[in-house]
């Protein structure tokens, strides 16, 4: 009896993990800019599910407001019977069946691109152009409440002819027209990033880990392998500095877009857990291969941004999460996240004008910011990082500056025998044997553990206001 009881339980499991939510994305009338979503849980749920869009994008530290372009939600029973999404009433991205008494089957909704674009920054919209739609998943993907960590499987539609091309899982050849891909759950789905035309290219260049580089530039085509060389150089970096790469292959997407409005859009980027999407606007395209010197300029970005796939998103601590949330989480400890991913190609490429850039961001920017304690420029920095940089890049040079600072210690300490390196991997070891964020009081214990040396007194000077 125990026998069969447990055979039985072992199909049901089985079942359940086999469940999967089916996502559909169709980008079919390029005479309007938007696409049509759709997702199927496994079985009906409750008609009171709520459908949630993402409000918080991690590494974005603002308050992204995507469910402002979702229109027309409905909900469908599994007969066909379809019922209008209530948008909830004290302004959550929640939306609810108008008639709660049947199940779900599906949801269906269509986001306008056109509007996202026209209200917020070009490096957070998805966008549509001749020939191109560039989609950032978290900004058209929702869920349904509970169903988050469900399996995914999903088929994006377009045009014949039109390439699709997904982060989630790239491929030299993208498949044309249609294409079906799986992700372990929502929040993958969502940290994923989808090409679809015939306006981009794709390479692929063999690193420590195969990388691609897919490449959309509204006004001609790029030149890519100087990418090609970074990318597999920002490889070799962390691999040397971490002791191991966290993803079997990594793609570069590349988007440059002359912005609606015709003024000039910063160079931006977003990291992802094997990829990162580098925004812009086409004054900085490549045309031809560049100089050696040049190279080494332009390269800190990328092994910021790939480093990043390590640290935050596989080695965090504090209130940051490597998935998308409903509301932004207050984070004490940005300057980690992101100066101490700043420090290491300064330490790599010991670029003199790299320091000098975290000395100037520190120590010559606004009184009010220079009064501000490293934790409460982070809280502050939690939702406007990039709504005024002043307040991002003094935070992430201060992040930096305490890493250099730290990293001449530990050399002169240790007789050259140790340096940041030796931290760095510390703490990626400690979070992949954890499984949990480190809290905001282990942080200055664990960075003492890596070395077993007392960083403590510089740790506690960068707490600090600047004087
Ligand atoms: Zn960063």
């Amino acid at each position: 009896m125990k026998k069969w009881f447990g055979i039985f339980l072992f199909i049901c499991c089985s079942l359940a993990s086999q469940a999967q939510t089916k996502y559909t994305l169709a980008y079919t009338d390029s005479a309007v800019a938007y696409v049509n979503i759709s997702l199927q849980p496994a079985a009906p749920v409750k008609g009171s599910t709520a459908f949630v869009m993402p409000r918080s994008i991690p590494g974005s530290y603002s308050i992204s407001l995507y469910d402002q372009f979702v229109e027309d939600v409905y909900a469908f029973t599994a007969a066909g019977q379809k019922i209008p999404m209530l948008e909830d009433g004290n302004d959550a991205p929640r939306w609810y069946a108008a008639d709660s008494s049947l199940p779900i089957h599906l949801i269906s909704y269509r986001v306008n691109l056109g509007k996202m674009e026209n209200r917020i920054s070009l490096a957070d919209a998805s966008i549509t152009r001749s020939g191109f739609a560039g989609i950032l998943n978290y900004s058209v993907f929702g869920w349904l409440d509970g169903k988050e960590k469900d399996p995914v499987v999903c088929t994006v539609t377009s045009f014949p002819g039109w390439s699709i091309f997904s982060s989630n899982e790239p491929l030299l050849h993208p498949a044309k027209e249609k294409f079906i891909f799986q992700t372990d759950n929502y929040y993958t789905l969502a940290d994923g990033q989808l090409f679809i035309g015939t306006r981009f290219n794709v390479k692929n260049y063999q690193g420590i880990t195969p990388l691609y580089v897919a490449a959309y530039c509204e006004t001609g085509e790029e030149y890519l392998d100087d990418y090609g060389k970074q990318g597999t150089s920002a490889m070799g970096i962390l691999k040397e500095y971490f002791g191991e790469l966290p993803f079997e292959q990594y793609s570069i997407l590349l988007r440059k877009a002359v912005p609606l409005d015709h003024k000039t859009a910063p160079s931006l980027a977003m990291e992802h857990l094997q990829s990162s999407t580098f925004f812009g606007d086409t004054s900085g395209m490549r045309k031809a291969a560049m100089s050696k010197e040049r190279i080494t300029a332009t390269i800190p970005t990328i092994i910021h941004h790939m480093a990043h796939s390590l640290l935050p998103l596989r080695c965090y601590g504090d209130h940051y999460r490597p998935y998308v949330l409903e509301i932004p989480p207050i984070i004490n400890h940005i300057w980690f996240n992101e100066g101490f991913m700043w420090f290491l190609p300064y330490d790599t490429l010991k670029l003199e004008r790299m320091k000098k850039r975290f000395v100037d961001n520190v120590y010559h920017t606004a009184p009010q910011i220079k009064q501000l304690s490293l934790q409460e420029l982070s809280q502050l920095a939690s939702t406007m990082y990039g709504t005024d940089f002043r307040i991002g890049t003094s935070l992430y040079s201060r992040g930096a500056l305490m890493a250099l600072e730290m990293n001449e210690y530990l050399l002169q300490v240790s007789a050259g025998s140790k340096s940041m390196k030796d931290v760095f991997r510390y703490l990626y070891q400690w979070s992949k044997q954890n499984k949990r964020p480190f809290t905001l009081e282990e942080l200055p214990l664990l960075l003492n553990q890596s070395c077993q040396i007392d960083l403590g007194k510089i740790y506690a000077k960068w707490q600090l206001p600047i004087q």
